[in-house]
């Protein structure tokens, strides 16, 4: 048996054990093809009964209708960042975005190259460690859209409550994609690279709806057009195929669970267990975001030197906790509870941030 630790990486990160076994047991023949999935035509039988499962799933668990097209696309959500100005912005027209950090800044900057940028709101000046409140954003009337980014990955911080605003709502799910219920037809696209919450890195989902897909500027370059991917169902070209195998396997296990209803119970289990062990032990480890905006993905916190930070991640790693270590331009620790992490990890860490705060 392989020795597997508790992977703490932000992403690309841990897979559900279970979706792993699969793959190992399928990848030298799957299904009686004498091929992986690697091998096989993307316009095959087989690999076309995956495309359409990963693209029913998705709309079954996220309670969307046809009106939604889910595409699978490569480039990761760096290159969503600048596909939806130049799709959706025509002459004159301006995308207004909230700044809740580093993604949210880098969708800004895309915009900003192509086209006019309105700043419907920001937490930049309190080090983004907020979601800004919904009542106090400023959104035209007539943009284009208004851009948000739910999960912020690095800061921490994560989108509680949403806007209402009648220009198209579009977000950056890429690290809280399916984590929990949500009324998902109040978006009118949604994307995520998948090595966070549904699969391997080099495949990134796009769900748009049919009445945003039709207003895509004519002009751009077939491949970089949300309508060729659309009509083609993401087989225009060759589409990430394993990656999107994987995302299928990831849903049915999602799906197995009891749907979002079932993986929120769990979340909502998983960071309580760990702001609990920041909250309750407020002399040593201190949670840098407001209490309100806090991430249920991503769990920040410092501890009271930056040695006592490298001394916890070291003997973390030493006792088998992966990936605790906060981003580079933030420091401190970090851990990612994705899905795919168990309560289990989350109560064995929470118990070694309680012992190593004795212990130092
Ligand atoms: C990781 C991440 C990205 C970048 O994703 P890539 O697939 O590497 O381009 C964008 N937005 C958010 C919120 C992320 O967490």
């Amino acid at each position: 048996m392989a020795k597997r630790i508790y992977n703490f990486n932000a992403g690309p990160s841990t897979l559900p054990l279970d979706v792993l076994k699969i793959v190992q047991d399928e990848l030298l023949d799957y299904r009686g093809t004498g091929m992986s999935v690697m091998e096989i035509s993307h316009r095959s039988a087989q690999f076309d009964e995956i495309n359409e499962a990963a693209i029913s799933l998705t709309r079954e668990l996220m309670g969307l209708d046809e009106s939604y097209h889910v595409l699978f696309m490569g480039g990761g959500a760096s290159t969503q960042f600048g596909l939806i100005p130049m799709n959706f912005l025509r002459d004159g027209q301006t995308g207004a975005y909230v700044d809740t950090g580093t993604w949210s800044s880098k969708a800004i900057k895309e915009c900003e190259i192509q086209g006019k940028m309105h700043l419907a709101g920001s937490s930049k000046k309190d080090n983004y460690t907020f979601i800004p409140k919904m009542a106090d954003l400023d959104v035209p009337a007539d943009a284009a859209y208004l851009h948000i980014t739910s999960n912020n990955t690095i800061k921490g911080t994560q989108y509680h409550s949403w806007p209402k605003v009648s220009v198209p709502l579009i977000v950056d799910m890429s690290s809280d994609i399916m984590s929990r219920q949500l009324d998902h037809t109040m978006f009118s696209m949604m994307y995520a690279g998948a090595q966070k919450n549904l699969g391997p890195s080099g495949a990134t989902m796009v769900v748009i709806k049919d009445d945003l897909l039709q207003t895509c500027k004519d002009g751009n370059p077939t491949m970089l057009d949300y309508r060729t991917h659309a009509s083609k169902k993401s087989l225009y070209n060759t589409p990430p195929a394993f990656g999107i195998y994987i995302i299928k396997l990831v849903l049915e296990w999602v799906k197995n669970q009891g749907g979002l209803a079932a993986v929120e119970k769990v979340n909502r289990a998983k960071q309580e267990r760990l702001y609990q062990a920041i909250d309750l032990n407020n002399d040593f480890y201190r949670g840098p975001v407001q209490k309100d905006s806090r991430s249920w993905m991503n769990v920040c916190f410092r501890l009271p030197t930056e040695d006592l930070e490298k001394k916890f991640i070291a003997e973390a790693t030493a006792a088998g906790f992966g990936g605790l270590k906060g981003h580079r331009s933030v420091g401190g620790c970090r851990a990612s509870i994705y899905n795919a992490m168990t309560l289990e990890g989350c109560e064995k860490l929470a118990e070694f941030m309680q012992n190593f705060k004795k212990a130092n």
